[in-house]
């Protein structure tokens, strides 16, 4: 299984291949002899998004669900923090939400497993992000040996990954602002845990929204102060544009008059 997100360096180290004539031959299903093999000795990193539908498929908070299913960050190249899945303590490194039947939260599965055996590569140019396929050919997946014709469109269709990849494209823009930041490392630990905590642990930014005086600071139309109070995408969508303009000094938030605004020479140590 591999990441979500790839860069080409990961993509020269792994086992890609082109799809060819643009169409592949694949299916998974419990019939396949290796059934849930690729559920085990992962590193999988989630996206703010995968975060949001695992902790809301367990019912469980945001910290509970960081305390008890992600490991300790580790820093990406531009200086954000990115978090990964933690597998349990066994002989395979198991996935905590494999069970005996296949995935025990198929539904909300990470963007990463859906996409697999499908690899993307995803680059942020000119405001927008532009992403190739590839296929991820690992020696234990026999998924391959099956008839099902699908072209790279049809199985992101399939899979459900039209929404992963919006918000996943909204999250990416963040870090691209990282990237533009020249000298390493270009930001403040306090603006880290404010990334983390508006990225991973949305019940706590839903908090530092409605209960501190951000929302006065700010000219917020009544649309998006109703779509942020009762539907956790948008909010999530509002954290993005708050880490832009907090972290990176970008005109995504209106501060109100007298409120002063991040600059970027600030940020840095
Ligand atoms: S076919 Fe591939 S993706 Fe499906 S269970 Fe087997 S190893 Fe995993
Ligand atoms: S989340 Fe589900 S599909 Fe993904 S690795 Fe875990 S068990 Fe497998």
């Amino acid at each position: 299984m591999t990441e979500n997100i790839l860069d080409r360096k990961d993509l020269e180290k792994s086992k890609m291949e082109p799809i060819k004539d643009g169409k592949f031959s694949f299916a998974c299903h419990p019939g396949v002899p290796c059934f849930t093999r690729c559920c085990s000795d992962l590193d999988l990193a989630l996206t703010p998004y995968d975060v949001l539908r695992l902790k809301n498929r367990l019912g469980i908070s945001s910290s509970d669900f960081l305390d008890r299913f992600t490991t300790d960050q580790v820093r990406h190249n531009c200086g954000l923090p990115m978090l990964m899945l933690k597998m349990k303590n066994d002989s395979k490194r198991t996935c905590p939400f494999l069970g005996p039947e296949g995935c025990t939260v198929y539904q909300d599965r990470p963007g990463a497993c859906r996409l697999y055996p499908v690899a993307r590569a995803a680059k942020y140019l000119g405001g927008r992000v532009q992403e190739q396929h590839f296929l991820l050919k690992e020696s234990h997946c026999l998924g391959f040996q099956e008839d099902r014709e699908w072209t790279d469109k049809e199985w992101l269709k399939d899979q459900g990954l039209e929404l992963y990849n919006e918000m996943n494209g909204l999250w990416m823009a963040i870090n691209q602002s990282g990237k533009e930041n020249n000298t390493p490392p270009p930001i403040t630990d306090e603006k880290i845990k404010m990334y983390f905590m508006a990225c991973y642990n949305l019940d706590m930014f839903k908090k530092f929204v409605f209960e501190s005086k951000l929302l006065n600071l700010f000219h917020i139309d009544k649309k998006t102060l109703s779509q942020i109070k009762s539907n956790e995408r948008e909010l999530l969508k509002f954290s993005f544009r708050w880490l832009q303009f907090a972290i990176f000094a970008k005109n995504t938030m209106k501060p109100k008059k007298g409120v002063i605004k991040p600059k970027k020479r600030a940020m840095g140590r």
